[in-house]
Parts: structure tokens; C-alpha cells; sequence
């Protein structure tokens, strides 16, 4: 599997939201939408999380390239599982089983692992 080469090649905007505080006392004053340009990843790396891996490996879901470029898409974080969607599914179960046997689970894993395996 190759990285789709048309995707991350160009800045992407991505969503944010601003607000006016008032320094004295906290209070939020005024909030506004507004946004930022994502750069894209570095040349060599993988255009969805900015870490070099194999294609058929799953996205480095802790990288902040990851997680705002999947922000900017689909408006919300994305998940181990979203990480994952792209993988076949024996690489799918055999990540999750790693990911939660390292106490690395957002409460999204859980699916990819059978009942009956070990
Ligand atoms: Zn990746």
C-alpha cells in the first residue's frame, strides 16, 4: 500500500475558535470563529500523521500533525480506531490487542479485538 501522494502536500485550514478575555478577571468577553494553516508534513514522512512508518501501519495517533489535520477534516479529535481505519484487519486486531495491552485505550479499541481471542 502507497500513501496517497495528492493528500498533504498542501496547507490545510484548520478550524479554531478565539476568545477575548478580559486579563483582569477571567472573563470571556467575546468568542469568534478563526483558524490557522497546517503546514504540510515534512517530505518522507507520512502525509496523515507527519511520522515516517509503513503505509500499512496504523497513523501515529499521539502526533499533533495527526490529530489537527483529522480536526480540520472531520471537526472532531480523531481516535485509535480512526488511526487505524486504513489498516487490513488482522494488522487492525493485532495493533488494538498491543495498544491496550500497554495501557494505551481511549475507549475505542475494545471493537477491534474478538472475544474469543487472546
Ligand atoms: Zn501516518
Amino acid at each position: 500500500m502507497q500513501h496517497d501522494t495528492t493528500r498533504g502536500t498542501k496547507q490545510i485550514s484548520i478550524p479554531t475558535r478565539c476568545e477575548h478575555v478580559d486579563m483582569r478577571t477571567g472573563e470571556i468577553l467575546n468568542t469568534s470563529k478563526s483558524s490557522f494553516m497546517l503546514a504540510p508534513a515534512p517530505g518522507g514522512t507520512c502525509p496523515e500523521c507527519a511520522v515516517k512508518h509503513d503505509p500499512r501501519d496504523p497513523h501515529d495517533a499521539a502526533s499533533f500533525h495527526y490529530q489537527y489535520r483529522f480536526f480540520g477534516e472531520h471537526g472532531r479529535w480523531p481516535t485509535w480506531n480512526d488511526a487505524l481505519a486504513h489498516c487490513d484487519p488482522v494488522t487492525q486486531e493485532r495493533w488494538a490487542r498491543e495498544l491496550v495491552a500497554h495501557g494505551i485505550d481511549d475507549g475505542t479499541l475494545s471493537g477491534q479485538i474478538p472475544k474469543d481471542s487472546k
